[in-house]
């Protein structure tokens, strides 16, 4: 049979992949974000054999994320495997949603191999074979019966698709204000992200200038971040172009169109908050089908297993380009489906979806 995916296009003999574990596992989970974890978890609850495997540390998406941030999710909506997450305030910061995955897999005693980027799969339902490799090259490979593809959207940024995207000063990803102090800066885009970023870097002494294509803010902006934001631009202490569509990005200027004249911004640094997206090339090659607009993988939305039988979907891949319907709040339950799937358990009544932060 073919291999279903490569990131090398043909696959080579499987003794190319370095070590093959001794081990045959019930569940191989890709993706040690909430939801992966969550669902390795479920299955060791359920006495399966799970292994889980990340390309970088455990939880990986957070663990970049801006270092003084707090969630916007209530510490009990962020909870796994049953156990408490206890917050000094209100919501959980990044530190302390660090500390409780890191507790959580040491409490079950989770398998987790970190460090391993997915690198092909061969087989098929009830004998995958899952080839990774190390950032030093080291190739091992890992038996397993079924495949859960937790891989999260945070890898992929939405591109600009405009000239000098690709400069050193700018990033879709931003941590923190204290390089930025006294610099220019121009945040891109007008949804959460922007906001936050704008608001914090002003607050941590930067210029900012905020680049927007819509006529105002987006609708979805939290109501606690809209007010301030819009009261910093009306004082002019946070620039803001609305209508603004960015043309290109030079080393010291972002040149942008606002009602047909182009203009000139000073930018020593540029985040460009355009969102992400799952990694919908891992998952056409590993054959899994998408909606044409939506890109939503097809899958059983009661088992989330996909087309491609034994290949099962959790977290926020689940919605395709929709990836503001899935959060940790309501994909940490992916787990317990996928789980009931496969131990043919019948699942209590499921958890009403909310807007994420009531
Ligand atoms: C700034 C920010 C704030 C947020 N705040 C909240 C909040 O308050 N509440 C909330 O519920 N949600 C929040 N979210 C969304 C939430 O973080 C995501 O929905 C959640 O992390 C998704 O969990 P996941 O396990 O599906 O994916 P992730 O957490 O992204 O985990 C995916 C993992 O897969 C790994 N991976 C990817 N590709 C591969 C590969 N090829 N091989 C091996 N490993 C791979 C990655 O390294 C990563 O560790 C926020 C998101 C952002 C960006």
């Amino acid at each position: 049979m073919a291999p279903p995916f490569s990131l090398y296009g043909r696959l080579q003999p499987a003794n190319r992949y370095g070590r093959l574990s001794a081990m045959f596992y019930d569940v191989i989970c890709i993706g040690a974000g909430p939801t992966g974890l969550a669902t390795a978890i479920e299955a060791r609850r359920a006495g399966l054999r799970p292994l889980v495997i990340d390309r970088g540390c455990l939880c990986n998406s957070l663990y970049r994320y801006p270092v003084q941030m707090v969630f916007f999710t209530t510490a009990e909506r962020m909870e796994i495997g049953g156990l408490p997450l206890v917050t000094a305030g209100t919501k959980p910061t990044r530190a302390e949603a660090l500390k409780y995955y890191r507790r959580a897999a040491e409490h079950y005693e989770l398998e987790v191999r970190l460090g391993e980027e997915l690198l092909a799969v061969e087989g098929g339902d009830e004998r995958f074979l899952v080839h990774t490799r190390t950032g030093r090259g080291e190739r091992y490979s890992y038996r397993g019966r079924k495949l859960v593809l937790a891989t999260g959207y945070y890898d992929q940024p939405n591109p600009l698709g405009v000239p000098g995207e690709e400069l050193p000063h700018v990033s879709h990803y931003y941590t923190e204000a204290h390089p930025c102090w006294r610099r220019e800066v121009v945040v891109i885009g007008g949804r959460n992200s922007a906001a936050e970023t704008a608001l914090d870097l002003f607050r941590g002494g930067a210029r900012v200038t905020l680049l927007h294509r819509g006529p105002t803010l987006g609708p979805t902006v939290k109501y606690w971040l809209r007010p301030d934001l819009e009261n910093r631009i009306r004082a002019g202490e946070i620039q803001a172009l609305f209508n603004a569509r960015v043309v290109r990005i030079e080393p010291e200027h972002v040149f942008v169109e606002v009602g047909g004249q182009q203009q000139r911004v000073r930018a020593e640094q540029v985040f460009a908050m355009t969102g992400y997206h799952p990694n919908f090339e891992l998952l056409r090659s590993l054959g899994i089908a998408l909606e044409p607009e939506s890109l939503r993988p097809r899958c059983d939305p009661d088992t989330l297993e996909t087309n491609v039988p034994g290949v099962f979907l959790a977290g926020v891949l689940v919605g395709g380009l929709h990836t503001a319907e899935i959060f940790i709040e309501n994909g940490r339950f992916h787990g317990e489906k996928i789980v009931a799937a496969l131990t043919g358990r019948v699942l209590q009544a499921a958890e009403p979806t909310r807007p994420p932060g009531e």
